[in-house]
């Protein structure tokens, strides 16, 4: 079987873990293998019900106080305690930064390679190695890889495929897994969570209102916060602003900031920067409002209009305001 690692927080599923389900289950299916999946920390039945909506046909469940949250170590042993019982075909999770951290603990402890962010996997047909496209620098570069491993220990590009639940769920088989971890183990361990904003996030935002340094200033930015308001969004913006000490970095989107998933991005006086782009491109739409039509976001945009910002945002939402009126 390949067993899937289910990321979640406290109990919350997150994205990753859909999309390491998603890709492996086809995965499984091309090598002729059910999928399975792995939950640590929690044995939760909605967490169990939803691997099984994904495909999963087991879901083995490890919980001790080592696992009490999230923590790398525990995860990992306990991970890599379910492979050396259960000796998969191969290991999969999603290519978020808990996922990765994870399965490079169970490849550290199980001395075994491990292959971060792949999108295209090719399981091995006979010549004794996998093979497989890897994303690098958020995606702006591809890399072809080859592996020989007894057991391939993997994680899925993050945001590489969309979640997709299988055409027809299955009520996975429930196996409770008495691990002993050792109490070291939770030397890193998630102790405390601070919120710092209330309402929606950026990573998770269904719209996104990104400002760039064709905004011009922190104060004008009080546009793009209505629009973004009135559509149940955030505003987003480049390191330009961040720079400038317009907004604070938590609004940074890119390779050294957030990497945005909205239905849609508007994103206006940016020009599209490489770092900027591999933080914008898993938004499922983009409009750019840029005063340049050679610029790179409007190249790259679903839509573009090429106008003035401070004239084209309070039009947008004066005519949503009219529309809704
Ligand atoms: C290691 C490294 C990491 C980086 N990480 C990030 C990152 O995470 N995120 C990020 O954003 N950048 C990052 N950068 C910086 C990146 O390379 C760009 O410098 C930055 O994204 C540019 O920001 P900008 O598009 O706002 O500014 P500019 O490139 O100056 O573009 C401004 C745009 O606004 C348009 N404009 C001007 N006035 C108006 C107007 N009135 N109406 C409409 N349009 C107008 C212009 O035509 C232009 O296209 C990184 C750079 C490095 C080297």
């Amino acid at each position: 079987m390949l067993l899937a690692v289910l990321e979640h927080d406290r109990g919350a599923m997150d994205e990753a873990a859909r999309e390491a389900l998603t890709a492996g289950r086809g995965l499984a299916a091309q090598m002729g293998v059910p999928l399975h999946a792995a939950l640590i920390g929690a044995d939760d039945a909605e967490l169990v019900a939803e691997a099984g909506a994904f495909g999963a046909e087991a879901v083995y469940t490890v919980v001790g106080d080592v696992l009490a949250d999230f923590g790398p170590e525990g995860w990992g042993e306990a991970v890599a305690e379910l492979i050396r019982r259960l000796n998969p075909a191969a290991a999969l999770a999603g290519g978020s930064e808990r996922g990765n951290e994870v399965m490079a603990q169970v490849a550290a402890r199980l001395d075994l390679p491990m292959v971060a962010n792949c999108i295209d996997i090719q399981p091995d047909s006979g010549s004794g190695e996998w093979t497989m496209t890897r994303q690098q620098w958020g995606g702006s570069l591809l890399e072809d890889a080859r592996l020989q491993s007894k057991l391939p220990l993997l994680t899925s590009g993050l945001h590489a495929l969309a979640a997709q639940p299988a055409d027809s769920p299955v009520a996975p088989v429930i196996q409770e897994m008495g691990v002993d971890l050792d109490p070291s183990l939770a030397r890193t361990m998630v102790k405390d969570r601070v919120v710092l904003e209330a309402g929606v996030t950026l990573p998770t935002a269904p719209v996104v209102i990104g400002g760039g340094r064709g905004v011009g200033s922190a104060e004008a930015f009080a546009p793009l916060e209505e629009l973004a308001g009135m559509l149940g969004g955030r505003v987003g913006c480049s390191r330009a602003v961040t720079n400038n000490g317009w907004r604070p970095h938590s609004d940074q989107v890119g390779q050294t900031g957030t990497r945005i998933t909205p239905e849609i991005y508007i994103a206006t006086g940016i020009s599209g920067a490489i770092q900027h782009w591999v933080g914008a491109k898993a938004s499922k739409h983009i409009l750019a409002i840029n005063i340049d039509p050679e610029a790179n976001m409007v190249v790259k945009a679903d839509w573009a209009v090429i106008a003035d910002l401070h004239e084209m945002i309070p039009a947008i939402t004066e005519e949503i305001k009219r529309r809704r009126a």
